[in-house]
């Protein structure tokens, strides 16, 4: 006890996972709350004693599963091993801890997260709102770093990043990292750096302080926590968030880019729509582009390039997907090859992926368009350490690499000699049963192996009387036999059985010296995986492309914003390709503002949705849900869609409406797209229509950015005449026999109704209930008709240009307008014929 206390002074905020023979033992607090956690039986040392220490264990072969639970669940365990054989121990064994992890640094290998990143990240606070941030995937090697200006910002990187575990120094104010750690990351603490030699690569391109010391802080306190080699990581690569398309977390949540807002899970986003990709790396590298799209009109036609090359080259794209299909997790394969966790199947997975990468090579060159020429060159195979795999290690090793036949033979002649050794001397005892049953004239007589007494000769009692007495020496008695040994038996058995212990410890230190020569080319694989995985996303844009018959968007310098028959992407693929209404977005140049208005219900925040999604899909690359597009490349997208909860604040709702209204005021640039749904519904009516008001007019005015703002306030509609670059479009729907029907048809104008009653009824609300509504509303509708003037005077100043006229009467006047504006939308509302559901 002496000795895990004192181990157990250096980790007080892990579980110690503390190994005594076949257990992993925790003791005291650790084992009161681990035994909670995880389910196991609470026992006590020293149970007699006035004091018993509370204790419980788990098996060593099934612990990883128990530490996988606890840092799920967000907490951190630290490994201490016996560090020499109990059995050659003088004393006391000795013991260390080999390894903490936590839930940053965690080597996931289960297949459920294959596609997708853990991410450790670190942050260091060199000025008020200055930080370094830098972000790593232990098990990748991925090594990012940046400069960031702002809570804000930081924020929005951990958010996007999904990270675990934070990494900070003590610079970092205290209620800044409090927020953090609510937003259920961990953090942990840094503080003491020193730069390490064998590390140095890593930030050898980096030039500014900033990013460097940042870096060092994670690389520190992964050499504390981990304690072994992280050759894997790879030379930390400097990135600036404005070089890609700039969305913050809620707008990511809000789109459902890669996790559902009601069910947290892949399906149902667009990633989930998206993923045809065959690799793990693939998987990966997908959701990187989809967290961040390009701004660079020339990057973006060269990934459509490739997409639209492959989509013409059919055969050539299913063999390559035959062939990706057959690679394994390069990437963290690597990475366990540096970690020295890598064992004789992994190499085996490794060496049968790099036999793959030729063939990939040779379809990419006989597509021969000179569009994959810069993949091509990624795809180096690596032919050395494909080779040293083939001659050294069996093509089917155990699990184990302390156990032997992982090494083939004729690798090396040394094992071959031990290998003869054993296998001759295993050749004579099988020659001897019969040499011995000549002799004794026992026909029954054999000669047998097991791990306690190692090779005997069994007799039956029976024959007993028959065994001349001299050379047999007794070993073991049985029921109806006994086991004998014989001089020379005994002289071979032990010639056998060093060749075999010599042969094991000898395959091992190959196999260890075959793991720092595959080491040595990790920074090769680490390329050549980010070929493959480019090359399988791309692949899997083409599939996606082809099989729901998207098309390729022309991006244009201007400001103009063209698609014809546009869909959602996501929701086509649910309701089926026919269900789906397909609708055009027209915003030329001199029309920034779309005003939207519709039912509820009838698709008017899928509308908006749609058009950020088909901006996403067009900036990493793939082709476009619609028959014909043109897009400029925008450099942000703002959302505010839909109630969501801030978890960083506790702010009510209509307070986070206002202020991610104001980022998207502040930030927004003629080049942004923003995405407002019903801004204002989350106060009193008319304070709510006074501001999304004026919002529209500070927009119009100032922002110029392309923006869908949908409304259920029709009083808005009328700002058409007086905002030249607004134009009003609505949801068609129909009534029909007192039903209401929904066309999901955008349609020029304003809307003429609101059909809050019907949606209502199709909710299945009581009649007797919309019965009284609908007579409210009459009434409303007489009393503010008359009440008009007197309502529209006693307004604040900040609501003038909707008090210029009575919010009705204006309705009123427009609706009639924009009915004499619009006969074709009037037949083609008459053209569809839909049932309510
Ligand atoms: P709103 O924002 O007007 O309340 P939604 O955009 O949420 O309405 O759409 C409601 C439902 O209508 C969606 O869940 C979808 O099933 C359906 N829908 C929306 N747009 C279309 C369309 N273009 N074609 C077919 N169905 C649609």
């Amino acid at each position: 006890m002496a000795q895990y206390n004192a181990i157990k002074k250096d980790y007080p905020d892990a579980f110690l996972f503390y190994r005594i023979g076949d257990f992993y033992e925790l003791f005291y607090d650790d084992a009161i709350k681990g035994a909670q956690l995880l389910e196991l039986t609470l026992t006590a040392r020293n149970k007699s004693a006035a004091e018993p220490i509370p204790m419980c264990g788990v098996p060593h072969h099934a612990a990883q599963n128990y530490i996988d639970i606890l840092v799920d669940k967000g907490y951190k365990v630290a490994i201490c091993e016996q560090m020499e054989d109990p059995r050659k121990a003088v004393g006391m064994v000795k013991r260390e801890v080999i390894q903490l992890i936590t839930p940053g640094t965690i080597m996931e290998q289960k297949a459920a997260t294959a596609k997708s990143n853990n991410y450790l990240t670190a942050l260091v606070e060199v000025k008020p709102q200055q930080y370094g941030f830098a972000y790593t995937d232990l098990s990748t090697g991925e090594l990012k770093v940046s400069r960031l200006t702002g809570t804000e910002a930081v924020i929005n990187e951990v958010m996007s990043l999904h990270t675990k575990e934070l990494v900070a120094n003590h610079q970092v104010s205290a209620k800044f990292l409090t927020v953090l750690s609510k937003l259920g990351i961990l953090i942990s603490y840094q503080d003491q750096v020193d730069a390490r030699a064998e590390l140095s690569f890593v930030t050898q391109r980096l030039t500014d302080l900033t990013e460097v010391k940042v870096v060092e802080q994670l690389l520190m306190y992964l050499t504390v926590t981990q304690k072994r080699s992280l050759a894997h990581l790879q030379i930390a690569e400097e990135y600036e968030p404005s070089q890609f398309l700039k969305m913050d977390h809620y707008a990511k949540n809000n789109l459902e880019l890669t996790t559902s807002i009601r069910t947290g899970q892949k399906s149902g986003t667009l990633l989930w729509l998206l993923d045809e990709t065959k690799t793990a790396m693939g998987g990966r590298l997908l959701k990187q582009w989809l967290d961040r799209p390009l701004i660079n009109a020339p990057q973006i036609k060269q990934r459509q390039n490739k997409v639209a090359s492959l989509m013409d080259h059919f055969f050539e794209r299913s063999s390559l997907q035959d062939e990706l299909t057959k690679v394994y997790d390069l990437e963290r394969l690597a990475g366990r090859v540096a970690f020295g966790s890598v064992n004789g199947r992994d190499l085996i997975q490794l060496k049968s992926s790099l036999l793959q990468i030729p063939k990939l090579k040779a379809i990419l060159t006989d597509i021969n368009d000179g569009t994959f020429d810069d993949v091509i060159e990624h795809l180096d195979p690596v032919n050395d350490v494909a080779d040293l795999i083939t001659a050294a290690i069996n093509d089917d090793p155990p699990i184990s690499v302390k156990d032997g036949n992982v090494i083939k033979s004729h690798y090396n002649k040394q094992l071959d000699d031990y290998r003869d050794a054993m296998k001759n001397g295993k050749q004579w005892i099988a020659q001897l049963q019969a040499k011995e049953r000549k002799a004794t004239g026992i026909h029954n007589l054999k000669i047998g192996f097991n791990h306690v007494f190692g090779y005997y000769i069994e007799v039956t009692k029976a024959n007993l009387a028959a065994l001349p007495e001299d050379r047999y020496q007794r070993k073991q008695t049985l029921t109806n036999a006994e086991r004998f040994s014989t001089p020379e038996l005994k002289e071979k058995e032990a010639l056998i059985l060093e060749a075999q212990e010599k042969s094991t410890a000898l395959e091992y230190d190959l196999f260890i010296k075959i793991r720092e020569q595959v080491k040595a080319q990790i920074h090769r694989l680490q390329r050549l995986a980010k070929g493959v995985a480019a090359l399988d996303v791309l692949q899997s844009f083409a599939v996606i492309s082809e099989n729901y018959h998207y098309v390729r968007p022309t991006l244009t310098k201007g400001h103009d914003l063209e698609i014809t028959a546009g869909r959602h992407p996501v929701v086509e693929k649910v309701l089926g390709e026919q269900k789906y209404i397909p609708n055009d977005v027209q915003m030329k140049k001199d029309n920034t503002i779309l005003l939207i208005t519709g039912p509820n219900m009838s698709g008017k925040s899928t509308y908006m949705r749609q058009l950020a999604l088909i901006v996403i899909m067009a900036q990493i690359g793939c082709f476009i849900p619609a028959t014909k597009a043109k897009l400029p490349v925008f450099d942000q997208i703002f959302t505010r869609i839909g109630a969501t909860d801030d978890l960083i604040s506790g702010q009510s709702t209509f307070m986070v409406e206002m202020m991610e209204s104001n980022t998207a005021l502040a930030h927004a640039t003629e080049n942004s797209l923003i995405l407002f749904d019903e801004i204002g519904r989350g106060t009193a009516t008319y304070d709510g229509m006074a501001l999304a008001q004026a919002i529209i007019e500070y927009l119009h005015d100032h922002v110029h950015a392309k923006t869908l703002f949908s409304t259920h306030y029709h009083e808005l509609t009328a700002l058409a005449t007086d905002l030249p670059q607004l134009r009003n479009v609505h949801v068609g729907a129909v009534e029909k026999n007192g039903a209401l029907v929904f066309l999901h048809k955008m349609l020029p104008g304003a809307a003429d109704k609101s059909y809050g009653i019907h949606v209502a009824k199709l909710a299945g609300l009581p009649d007797n209930l919309l019965k009284r509504a609908t007579t409210i509303l009459t009434d409303l509708e007489k009393r503010s008709q008359g009440a008009s003037i007197t309502t529209a005077a006693s307004q604040e100043p900040a609501t003038e240009k909707i008090a210029e006229q009575s919010p009705t009467l204006k309705e009123k006047k427009t609706t009639a307008l924009e009915k004499q504006e619009k006969p074709e939308a009037d037949q083609q509302l008459a053209l569809f014929d839909y049932q309510p559901k």
